[in-house]
């Protein structure tokens, strides 16, 4: 069976709250969607969501690159050769593994489909049916953080947590993230983030701090490229140091696995270019001896179910993972919903990803032309019309809260 067509949608999903970031506050995320059909008309489904500011790529930049080159380049192929099309996808572009990801994520969830299997099953199998499951605080206030955190812990939802710092004074950082962690004690691990935000200097004073405070483990403290400093941390404290951003195409993997400059990876599955080239980066992980977490882009629950997928296949997930992305969104894209319960989100047990769009939900999180966007022009013209010559004939709401559809169309 061979790629018969590939269709890229750009949909954006809000946020139940703000979420900051060091480099960001986002209320409305975008993703791309690849929907890619064999020649018998079977569908697989793929998501690149972008975290603004986190890497090169963007929602259009990634649509437009699909559409134009890496699409045409693999179509007739056969969708279970993913070395093959990862292989053409790499000799039309270098880099931008979001696109390649997404066409790859596609093939994948086709191929399991056509097999009947899960997504899991090719790539050696699961060795776990639920993953402990990470929230990440990001309200960017202590207080709120302790009390969302308090909130999920009560409700058998979360006890790992970490917080986003890096975008503030360290000092205030540090402080945050402490009094997060005394708060909440031996009830829950906290690991917090920093997004790249310092430089070693700065590092090392905070660490230090963060270490005796209690915190599990530092997420990319120093920017991608610094290696060196990187391998330094990792040297000096013997709380791990994790490498994100730093790590991504399966070199960048090996030079930190060889120089010893992180104690952990995070993995992400658009970052590395879809599930095979994650579990190469998991595989020399694994062969370092070093601990993995499976990480987010903000995924809906289609990027999530694949990323569940794939992480439930890794040997060594010392810290879980972190695919809280569907908790987040106020709202999805699937019939089917994940399931989070007792401190871990259950692996979907397919077929492929376990996950089928709501065509619905589509039309109106689609970003060309979706109802979300026409109604958020109206909004817009009502805001900026004189209220006195404003005639509101009726509204009804197009949202969707949990499964309750409810509808609210601005009318003047
Ligand atoms: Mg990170």
């Amino acid at each position: 069976m061979r790629i018969a067509s590939i269709e890229t949608i750009i949909a954006d999903l809000p946020t139940r709250r703000p979420h900051h970031l060091a480099m960001a506050t986002i209320n409305s995320q975008g993703r791309v969607l690849a929907r890619i059909r064999d020649e018998s008309g079977n569908e697989g489904i793929g998501e690149a969501p972008v975290i603004p500011h986190y890497g090169a790529e963007t929602v259009e930049g990634v649509k437009l690159l699909i559409d134009d080159y890496l699409g045409p380049s693999v179509i007739g192929q056969n969708p279970a050769a993913l070395e093959a099309i990862l292989l053409t996808m790499d000799k039309i572009v270098k880099d931008n593994a979001y696109a390649k990801g997404v066409v790859e994520m596609a093939c994948v969830d086709l191929t399991a489909r056509s097999f009947g299997v899960s997504a899991a099953a090719l790539f050696g199998g699961a060795v776990r049916e639920r993953i402990p499951t990470l929230w990440v605080l990001g309200t960017g206030d202590a207080a709120k953080d302790i009390a969302e955190a308090e909130e999920k812990m009560a409700a058998g939802l979360y006890k790992l947590f970490l917080v986003k710092i890096g975008k503030g004074d360290p000092r205030d950082d540090v402080a945050r993230a402490a009094a997060v962690k005394q708060a909440l004690g031996d009830r829950a691990r906290v690991h917090v983030d920093i997004n790249q935000s310092w430089n070693e200097t700065t590092a090392v004073w905070a660490i230090e701090r963060l270490q005796n405070a209690g915190i599990a483990v530092i997420e990319q403290p120093l920017p991608r490229a610094d290696i060196e400093g990187m391998r330094r941390l990792s040297e000096r404290f013997a709380v791990p140091i994790m490498a994100d951003e730093a790590v991504d195409t399966i070199d960048s993997a090996m030079a930190f696995a060889r120089n010893r400059a992180a104690g952990a990876f995070s993995l992400k599955l658009v970052k590395h270019g879809g599930l095979l080239r994650t579990r190469k980066v998991a595989t020399i992980a694994e062969a370092a001896g070093l601990s993995l977490f499976g990480g987010t882009m903000l995924e809906s629950s289609i990027g999530t179910a694949a990323s569940a997928q794939l992480f439930s296949t890794v040997s060594r997930l010392d810290w879980g993972c972190q695919l809280f992305g569907p908790e987040l969104f106020s709202d999805g894209l699937t019939v089917e919903q994940l399931v989070y319960q007792d401190f871990h989100l259950v692996v979907p047990s397919g077929p492929g990803f376990g996950m089928t769009i709501d065509p619905d939900k589509l039309a109106f999180y689609r970003r060309d032309g979706g109802r979300y966007r026409a109604t958020q022009a109206k909004v817009l013209a009502l805001v900026g019309q004189p209220w006195s010559y404003l005639r509101l004939e009726a509204y009804s709401f197009l949202g969707y809260a949990r499964g309750h559809r409810v509808h609210l169309e601005a009318r003047c």
